[in-house]
C-alpha cells in the first residue's frame, strides 16, 4: 500500500484553505497592515531594556502563568483611557489580539458550533474560527453591494437564523473603516443569547470623538467580550501583546484552552515598560488619525470613493482596476492592502511624509485608475 499524501493526512476542513498572508515586502513605504509608522521612543526602549534585563536572568523560570502585573496594568490603561474600571480577574491578554481570539473561539467555538461575522471583516476571524472547527458564517453588512455601515436589521435577522455560538463586531471595522454604535452591539447581543458577543475595538483609539466603547456595556452583558490590541494605536505590533476584557467567568474559561506559561518573561516585562510610557506610546494617534483624513479628502478630490474612517487606514474605492492600481503604488515603492474587494484598496495612515507620497501617487494615477 502506498504512502497517504501529507493532503490527506491533514484535517479534512483545512484541506484547500489559505493561509493569512500580507505581503511582507522591504519597501520605503509600507501601508498595508495598519502598524504604526513611528518608531518606539527611545525613552521607552530605555526602559524596555531595564525592565528585560532584569527578566534575562530569571529565564530559567517559567513565567507568572496568571501574568497578573500585566493584567493589572492593562486594567489600569483601560481605566485611564475610557473611565471603565475593571478588576484583573476581568482582564485576560496573549500574544497579539489574534491569540485572544483564538483562545475565545477555542473554549466556545469548535466543531458542531457556529461564528458568524459580517463581511468585509477582518480577514483572520473565519480563519480563527476554521482553525478551531468550528462552523463559519460569513454575514453581510448590508443587503445593497459597496455600502459599509453595519445594517443593524439585518445584522439582527441573520444572527436569529444561524443562532450562533460566538459572533463577531468589529468596530471600528477591518477594512470598512466604519464604526458602530453601542446600541447596535446590544441588538446583535440580544438576538444571539445562546452566543458570546466579540467585539473587536482593535482600532478603536483612533475612532472620532463620539463613538463609545462596549467596554461600557460589560457590567450588564455578562456574555460580551471586548477584544483591544497593544499593536496599532499603541505602536506595539512587534511585541504581540493583545487583551480582553469581559466577564470573570469568561475568563476563566481561557484557562482551559491556553498553552501554560503563553505570555513569556520578556513579552510580559516588554509590555509593562510600555504601559508605564502609555502616554507616549499613544502620544502619534492624532496625528495619525489626521494623515487618515488627509488621505479621505485626497482621494476624493481624485475622483476615488474613500470611506470615512474611525480606524487608522482608509477604505478607497472606484478604483478601475484595483489589482493594477496596487502595482503601481508598489512600483512607487508604497505598499497597500488589495483586501480582496473588487476596486478598492486598504490604505495605513501613516506619517505626513508618507501621505504625501501617497497623495501625489494617487492624483497621478488618477486619469487612469479613477
Ligand atoms: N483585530 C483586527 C480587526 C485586526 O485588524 C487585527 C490586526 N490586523 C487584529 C485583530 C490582530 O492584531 P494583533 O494580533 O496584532 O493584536
Amino acid at each position: 500500500m502506498s504512502e497517504p499524501t501529507i493532503t490527506q493526512l491533514l484535517r479534512e476542513d483545512l484541506r484547500g484553505q489559505s493561509a493569512y498572508g500580507a505581503p511582507q515586502l522591504d519597501v520605503p513605504i509600507a501601508l498595508n497592515t495598519n502598524e504604526s509608522s513611528y518608531d518606539v521612543p527611545e525613552t521607552v526602549v530605555r526602559s524596555i531594556v531595564e525592565r528585560v534585563e532584569k527578566a534575562a536572568g530569571g529565564l530559567n523560570r517559567y513565567p507568572d502563568r496568571e501574568f497578573t502585573e500585566l493584567r493589572a496594568a492593562l486594567a489600569d490603561y483601560l481605566d485611564r483611557v475610557t473611565g471603565v474600571r475593571l478588576p484583573v480577574e476581568q482582564m485576560w491578554a496573549a500574544n497579539g489580539s489574534n491569540e485572544v481570539l483564538s483562545h475565545i473561539v477555542q473554549a466556545f467555538g469548535g466543531p458542531g458550533r457556529v461564528a458568524l461575522g459580517f463581511t468585509p471583516s477582518y480577514s483572520m476571524h473565519p480563519i480563527i474560527a476554521r482553525g478551531a472547527g468550528t462552523t463559519w458564517v460569513d454575514g453581510l453588512r448590508d443587503r445593497r453591494e459597496g455600502v459599509h455601515d453595519l445594517d443593524v436589521d439585518l445584522a439582527v435577522e441573520q444572527v436569529r437564523e444561524h443562532r450562533p455560538n460566538v459572533v463577531f463586531v468589529c468596530t471600528p471595522n477591518n477594512p470598512t473603516g466604519t464604526a458602530v454604535s453601542n446600541d447596535v452591539v446590544r441588538a446583535i447581543y440580544d438576538a444571539a443569547p445562546n452566543a458570546v458577543v466579540i467585539v473587536d475595538e482593535a482600532y478603536v483609539e483612533f475612532a472620532r470623538p463620539g463613538t463609545p466603547s462596549a467596554l461600557e456595556l460589560l457590567a450588564d452583558h455578562p456574555r460580551l467580550i471586548v477584544s483591544r490590541t497593544m499593536s496599532k494605536a499603541f505602536a506595539f505590533a512587534g511585541a504581540r501583546v493583545g487583551y480582553m476584557a469581559a466577564s470573570r467567568e469568561i475568563c476563566d474559561a481561557m484557562r482551559l484552552v491556553r498553552l501554560p506559561y503563553h505570555l513569556s518573561s520578556v513579552t510580559q516585562a516588554t509590555a509593562l515598560a510600555a504601559l508605564d510610557h502609555a502616554d507616549e506610546m499613544l502620544a502619534m494617534v492624532d496625528a495619525i488619525k489626521a494623515q487618515r483624513d488627509r488621505i479621505v479628502e485626497a482621494a476624493r478630490v481624485a475622483g476615488l470613493t474613500p470611506t470615512p474612517s474611525d480606524a487608522n487606514f482608509v477604505l478607497i474605492g472606484g478604483l478601475t482596476d484595483a489589482h493594477a492600481t496596487w502595482q503601481a503604488l508598489l512600483d512607487r515603492g508604497i505598499l497597500v492592502r488589495d483586501v480582496g474587494i473588487a476596486h478598492h484598496l486598504r490604505i495605513t495612515a501613516g506619517t505626513p511624509a508618507e501621505t504625501d507620497a501617497v497623495i501625489a501617487a494617487l492624483t497621478d494615477l488618477a486619469p487612469t485608475h479613477a
